[in-house]
């Protein structure tokens, strides 16, 4: 793969230094906490003396305090006239309006200026041992060559490039080069399908995709451009194609190809960057809901890139010479925030890794902290409980010393996995923060960290809002539960820089998923509206206080405060399921099934897998005159899911059924499903309410048939 010359340079310790990042102070034994050096804007909010303080102005005085981080930490080409205009309620989110910067000015430009030879990108690939870095300079060189290239080739502001790429430097370019020129991106995970891709890039209209030759992960080759070749078949939109060479391997060109290496190295090293209005698109990123339709969440510039920022340094205490080792895929928003936009807007060295935890062996992650000395390591609960079953002698091999925090994300982390993760990776020193949050929310949410330096962690939750966010509970007539020792569907009470602004092309859908899901919400929120629109006429303070935020955010998932009032995640509330970290909804799966001619309807269900987390349990009625009920059927299933969406989506069971248990009015009760399958007979409940209750006795006996032959 093309990389700058000079691109395997030492790492080189530099003075960059920013107002940001002075750390803690001791004080007579004790860690206590100057507030403003921990956060310099703080300095600047009256009456806040602590970090708790600070939590609670950022939430009572979230313009303040959002518009002294904007000042702060974004360099503006404009400078913003407007903090936020903001009514969830309809769906009206816009933060730092007036302002105009440059995304990959932010994350490049100005680190160029302080310290070019900083180390940017440590590219981890496949074969541990061979990593290649990436210093700010050659990160920006390969940006604006690209950049370049895109223009010349008839990319403009505005449209929409789709990259389906490995995690690695080109990806990251590639990211940045739109951001540059002011086109969006929108990756698509290179493990998804040609079809899944294919829907991709028809919805967000892209005529231009990026890609490689092959992919290479796990020692394992992968045919992405050959995928890409397929999927471009059905997009007439797609006027070409960028491959770049992963491997040495030739591959079939075609006349829409793009010798993307070559045609850059003709390109010069400047490019102008465009001058971005804060609410102009950045990227799309798709994500499953309950619909067969993934949905293309639209994140916007200043707002996303601030609150990315702001998170990466303070979740995981992010200081200057400090190597971040997340290890999520770019194709996921995990890859976006902690391994792009956050550590590179922070001017942070981050490592991009394209392997497995397993590959070459189960001591891979660690094997590679030792080697280029980590110091946050962010992983997904699914892995931990993977190398957690390997033993303990993977991770004492290695030296983990370098190593200060721990995150983990995207599904909950069982208490088993917090422990081992606390007590054997981070030898008991190092703080565990269960980060809570979604494609949605664009940055963490809900986490132990930022807090006090020696506030304590309850394993397995996320605990504690991050600044600006108001987390609240609501039952499911939408009313808000203010008590503590409570469950409740998981809402944020204000809008805040970093969420999601709308769902590509389908704003409605956005305000239906988002603002106003329970019933009862609506009437609620409109009450809410009238009674505030009376004060403020009586009031004569009409103008200024119809700004005041309204609404909520809802994000889908379930939660519990404690007594204490933090918060753990429960799970989703909808027909959401979470495989290892990854979301796909039911429908989803179900839509790619009932496309077998055999079947006739079926109904997926999401079950507890003790690796997965999640794993998808099928229920499958075929037509009547349809015989094979075995393993070439289940196989045929098998391929079609992996064709048509990807590999993690298979089911794990297939289970043949006559029928599914519905409703009179014909809807399916897979809440009686899932608890035949967790094998809470007990919790099935008054099944006499179904249209044919026979149906739940003839479940209950096949799913036991079929866990003797495959144990569950
Ligand atoms: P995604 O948008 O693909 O990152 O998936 C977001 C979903 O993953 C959330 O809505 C949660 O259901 C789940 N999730 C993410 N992080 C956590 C966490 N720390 N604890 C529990 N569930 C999580």
């Amino acid at each position: 793969m093309w990389l700058p010359c000079g691109c395997t340079s030492k790492y080189i310790a530099t003075s960059f230094r920013r107002r940001v990042s002075k750390s803690y102070i001791h004080i007579l034994g004790r860690w206590r906490c100057n507030v403003a050096a921990f956060m310099p804007e703080a300095a600047g909010f009256e009456g806040v003396s602590d970090r708790s303080a600070l939590q609670e102005f950022s939430v009572n005085n979230s313009e303040s305090f959002w518009a002294a981080a904007g000042r702060e930490r974004l360099s503006w080409i404009r400078p913003f006239h407007t903090v936020q205009d903001c009514d969830l309620s309809r769906g009206r989110i816009k933060w730092f309006e007036g302002g105009q910067l440059n995304v990959s000015v932010n994350c490049l430009d100005r680190h160029v200026h302080t310290c070019p030879e900083k180390v940017a990108l440590i590219w981890e690939r496949d074969e541990p041992g061979s990593e290649v870095k990436i210093t700010y300079r050659q990160l920006l060189e390969m940006t604006c060559r690209l950049g370049n290239l895109l223009r010349r080739r008839g990319v403009k502001r505005g449209d929409c490039v789709t990259i389906y790429m490995p995690t690695c430097p080109l990806a990251v370019a590639s990211m940045l080069a739109c951001a540059r020129i002011g086109a969006a991106h929108n990756v698509v995970f290179a493990g998804f399908s040609a079809e899944a891709l294919a829907e991709r890039i028809r919805d967000a209209q892209s005529s231009t995709v990026i890609t490689v030759n092959q992919g290479v992960r796990g020692g394992k080759v992968t045919q992405l451009k050959k995928t890409v070749d397929a999927a471009v078949q059905s997009c007439p939109a797609v006027k070409q194609v960028f491959v770049a060479m992963r491997t040495e391997n030739p591959v079939a060109i075609t006349a829409r190809d793009v010798a993307m290496e070559e045609e850059m190295l003709k390109e010069d090293l400047v490019c102008e960057p465009a001058a971005m209005d804060s609410e102009d698109v950045l990227f799309l990123l798709y994500t499953s809901g309950s619909t067969g339709k993934p949905k293309g969440l639209v994140h916007t510039q200043a707002g996303y890139l601030l609150y990315a920022a702001l998170t990466h340094r303070y979740v995981f205490s992010y200081h200057d010479r400090d190597v971040f080792g997340c290890v999520a895929d770019i194709g996921w928003i995990t890859g976006h925030s902690y391994s792009v936009y956050g550590p590179l807007a922070n001017g942070g060295t981050t490592v991009l890794f394209e392997s497995t935890p397993i590959y070459p062996d189960p001591g891979r992650y660690w094997e590679m902290v030792q080697r280029l000395k980590i110091n946050q390591f962010y992983g997904a609960p699914t892995a931990i409980r993977l190398l957690l079953k390997y033993g303990d002698q993977w991770v004492h091999k290695y030296d983990r010393s370098t190593l200060k925090t721990l995150g983990s994300v995207g599904e909950p982390i069982n208490t088993e996995a917090w422990e081992w993760y606390h007590r054997v990776v981070g030898g008991g020193r190092c703080p565990v923060v269960d980060t809570w949050w979604q494609t949605e929310t664009g940055g963490i949410c809900i986490s132990p960290r930022p807090s006090e330096p020696d506030a304590g962690i309850v394993p397995g939750m996320a605990m504690r809002p991050f600044f600006g966010i108001k987390p609240v509970l609501m039952d499911a007539e939408g009313k808000v539960l203010t008590s503590n020792h409570t469950s409740g569907a998981l809402c944020i009470a204000q809008p805040w820089p970093g969420m999601a602004r709308t769902i590509h092309n389908n704003h409605q859908r956005f305000i239906e998923t988002y603002c106003q899901p329970h019933p009862g919400t609506e009437r609620c929120v409109r009450d809410k509206q009238q009674s505030l629109l009376l004060w403020c006429f009586l009031r004569h303070k009409l103008k200024s206080l119809l700004s005041v935020p309204i609404g909520y955010f809802f994000t889908g998932d379930g939660a519990y405060r404690s007594k204490e009032g933090h918060y753990q995640i429960t799970g989703r509330l909808d027909d959401v399921i979470n495989v290892s970290g990854h979301r796909i909804g039911t429908a989803e799966i179900e839509d790619v099934v009932n496309q077998c001619s055999a079947v006739a309807e079926s109904a997926v269900i999401g079950y507890s897998h003790n690796i997965k987390g999640q794993g998808v349990y099928a229920f499958v009625v075929l037509k009547q005159d349809v015989e094979d009920q075995g393993a070439d059927l289940r196989q045929q299933l098998h391929n079609m899911v992996s064709k048509k969406i990807a590999k993690y989506a298979c089911p794990d069971f297939i289970q043949f059924v006559q029928r599914l248990p519905k409703t009179r009015s014909g809807k399916i009760m897979r809440r009686v499903l899932r608890k035949v399958v967790e094998r809470d007979l007990d919790g099935v409940g008054d099944i006499n309410t179904l249209d044919d209750p026979a149906s739940v006795q003839e479940i209950i006996q096949g799913h036991r048939d079929l866990c003797s032959k495959q144990p569950q």
